[in-house]
């Protein structure tokens, strides 16, 4: 009896694999298409500087609108478009259309995320060149976002690549911060300027003191260290409070904005240019 039961889970698992196998071709199929369809878009989400009242800079964020699904989620497809290599030519995509989009915006720049596969890929450094090359936007306003995934293969490639990327005048920073394993040591041996709080941590402010003695300690490390601190994924009013009190001036998220696409972006950077205000100011507390 038990044998057979056994066997039946095996089928009942053996099934169920096949059908993620399935899906995952399929999405691939249709990662590949959508990239020849044009079927990928940005959206860009402001980062701002609460003591200089401004929009820092935006981040661009991809999307993918799917002729059946709709709107699929980049968490659901980055990983598959990384795992089939996909992310190389989307990631080019990504880089030269937001390189292109920030040479409108009148100074505010633009940071980017860089999957650990497209640094791997080899010809990152000159793909950023080109980037900036074709679209005319000066390095100063390109940053690329990184995730502790691109340091922990092969360190000393890492710092390498890293090093020729600031040659470029780039910026460098390190996303989703504190959520990795040897972070500090990165600080230390790689050249970021900016250190991005991961959300989670954010998320939990309001509720957890330990929470916000993490966050502390980051703004402190961030201090020390000469980088600057974003807070990513502030969605409350007392978040925003706590963090305005810790001294972390630069913030990102729907509190503040959602990620917008280029045309609402002209929208607003237009709107702001203005008042002289960032978003969600009044307006009579300008200066
Ligand atoms: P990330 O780089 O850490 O991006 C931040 C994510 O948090 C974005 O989700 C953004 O929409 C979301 N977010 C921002 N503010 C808030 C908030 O207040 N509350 C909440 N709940 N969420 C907020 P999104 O766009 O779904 O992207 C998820 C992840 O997918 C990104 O995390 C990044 O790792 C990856 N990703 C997105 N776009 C790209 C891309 O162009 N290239 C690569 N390689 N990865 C990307
Ligand atoms: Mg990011
Ligand atoms: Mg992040
Ligand atoms: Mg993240």
């Amino acid at each position: 009896r038990s044998k057979e039961s056994g066997r039946g889970q095996y089928h009942f698992y053996a099934t169920e694999m096949n059908d993620r196998i399935m899906a995952q071709r399929k999405m691939t199929e249709d990662l590949r298409h959508g990239l020849a369809a044009g079927d990928f878009y940005l959206e860009y989400q402001p980062r701002f500087d609460t003591r200089m009242r401004r929009i820092r800079s935006l981040e661009a964020l991809v999307r993918w609108a799917h002729p059946e699904s709709g709107r699929v989620s980049p968490a659901e497809f980055i990983p598959l478009a990384e795992q089939n290599g996909l992310i190389v030519p989307l990631g080019d995509w990504i880089l030269r259309t937001a390189c292109q989009a920030a040479t409108a915006w009148d100074g505010i720049g633009v940071s980017v995320n860089v999957s650990p596969v497209q640094f791997r890929d080899g010809n990152l450094v000159d793909k950023v060149r080109e980037a900036l090359q074709s679209s005319g936007l000066p390095g100063h306003l390109l940053e690329l976002e990184i995730t502790e995934g691109v340091l922990l293969e092969d360190a000393e490639r890492a710092i390498q690549v890293l090093a020729e990327l600031k040659t470029l005048g780039i910026k460098l920073a390190m996303d989703d911060f504190g959520t990795g394993y040897s972070s500090l040591s990165y600080l230390r041996n790689f050249p970021f300027d900016v250190i991005k709080i991961d959300r989670s941590f954010i998320m939990d402010l309001d509720t957890r003191e330990n929470a916000r003695a993490i966050v502390q300690a980051i703004l402190g490390l961030g201090k020390a260290l000469g980088l600057s601190v974003t807070a990513e994924g502030v969605e409350t009013n007392e978040q925003l409070a706590v963090l305005t009190m810790d001294q972390c001036t630069e913030v990102q998220g729907f509190l503040l904005a959602r990620p917008l696409k280029l045309d609402k972006v002209m929208e607003l950077l237009a709107e702001l240019a203005d008042i002289g205000v960032i978003a969600g100011e009044p307006a009579g507390e300008a200066n």
